[in-house]
């Protein structure tokens, strides 16, 4: 317990130093919830590893290995009832990469990796303002439909029109619609790194090669995306939510792109409507 109080503080210092918690983060108040558990860690299905814990969170969640949820609804929350509460993190005791976030539901987050930090933002993405993910190579549970039809998530488009992009009134002036980037470049390398990603969880290699592997590809996402001509613009980037080609971002980068560690534009505009509905 006094490593998941500090941890749960560590966590809440950093969702509030994100913009745009950080500039309203006197709205906010957090409280940890204390459920130990009778072993260590989370269930891991895929690796064999075999674990209750308290709130029966497992990865593996919809057979992805990194998806983690907890399917025992009740059991989540009676343990968060100890508090009131609008929003509910789960911090899992562990080190190998990942978690979720649903919608008014609650996110999941490992704590002893390399990406906590990212991870824990990300899913807390979803989970307070439906953000939607930007990326698009990589290996997904979910199946999408192959129409491009608009998506309700406030950070992706379908419709690049100039004129009625659904985040018209912040694009950068001057900047074209669709915006041009580096996307062969970028395509190339990640498909490559998802293809040797998957390689490397077969061979079930020990977890901190595989923090090293995201860290390199991180540093390379960082080089590539922050030097191009419109890096720092509101446009509309194609590639998002899972398609490579019909589905648009706001920006280069952004946390919910790549383990990047800034929402763009309009992830900050989505989360900011939420804190108003609540706040004012
Ligand atoms: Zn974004």
């Amino acid at each position: 317990m006094p490593k998941f109080r500090k941890d749960a503080k560590r966590f809440a210092e950093v969702l509030l130093g994100t913009e745009p918690f950080a500039k309203y983060k006197d709205k906010f108040s957090i409280r940890a919830v204390e459920t130990p558990s009778p072993q260590s860690g989370v269930n891991h299905p895929h690796q064999d590893i075999h674990t209750r814990s308290a709130l029966s969170v497992t990865y593996g969640a919809f057979n992805s290995q990194r998806y983690a949820l907890g399917y025992d609804n009740k059991k989540i929350r009676d343990a968060a009832a100890a508090v009131p509460y609008e929003f509910t993190a789960i911090l899992m005791n562990d080190s190998i990469y990942g978690g979720g976030g649903i919608y008014n539901l609650y996110i999941t987050a490992a704590v002893n990796n390399a990406f906590q930090e990212y991870l824990f933002v990300h899913e807390f993405g979803h989970h307070f303002a439906d953000l939607a993910d930007e990326y698009y190579t990589s290996a997904t549970a979910y199946e999408m439909n192959t129409e491009s039809k608009e998506p309700w998530e406030l950070n992706v488009t379908a419709n690049p029109d100039p004129e009625t992009i659904k985040w018209k009134d912040i694009v950068t002036p001057g900047t074209p619609i669709p915006t041009p980037w580096d996307k062969k470049k970028y395509d190339k390398h990640s498909i490559e790194v998802q293809k040797k990603r998957v390689e490397m969880r077969k061979a079930k290699v020990p977890e901190k090669v595989m923090e090293k592997f995201f860290i390199e590809k991180r540093k390379w996402d960082t080089e590539l995306l922050s030097n191009m001509k419109y890096s720092n613009n509101v446009g509309a980037f194609e590639g998002a939510q899972y398609k490579a080609k019909g589905m648009y971002r706001s920006a280069a980068n952004c946390i919910m792109f790549t383990r990047h560690d800034q929402f763009c534009p309009a992830c900050q505009r989505a989360i900011k409507l939420i804190i108003d509905q609540y706040t004012k």
